[in-house]
């Protein structure tokens, strides 16, 4: 089961709200996939991308489809960093 949802068509505030009070820390397995540890030391595999001019975010955690996960937002920040960082992009 993953949660998958579209940053642009989600209610994301909830979740950051959630993702500030987890403080997950974030590894990146390479650009566009990363590794979120949770609250309880589980860990989380997200990936972001981008289709149809829209961010796409999915997250292994048991989340319903459509609905925005602490982990998957945790990301989002972290990945429109390495967006920006010409040496990641071009991975
Ligand atoms: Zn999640």
């Amino acid at each position: 089961m993953t949660a998958m949802f579209i940053i642009e068509k989600t209610e994301i505030a909830k979740a950051i709200e959630k993702a500030r009070k987890l403080h997950p820390r974030i590894r990146m397995v390479r650009f566009g996939l990363y590794e979120v540890t949770g609250s309880k030391g589980a860990i989380y595999a997200v990936r972001c991308w981008r289709e149809r001019g829209m961010k796409h975010v999915d997250c292994t955690c048991a989340t319903r489809d459509g609905i925005a996960c602490k982990h998957g937002v945790a990301v989002i920040p972290f990945h429109s960093y390495m967006a920006t960082t010409p040496l990641a992009a071009s991975h």
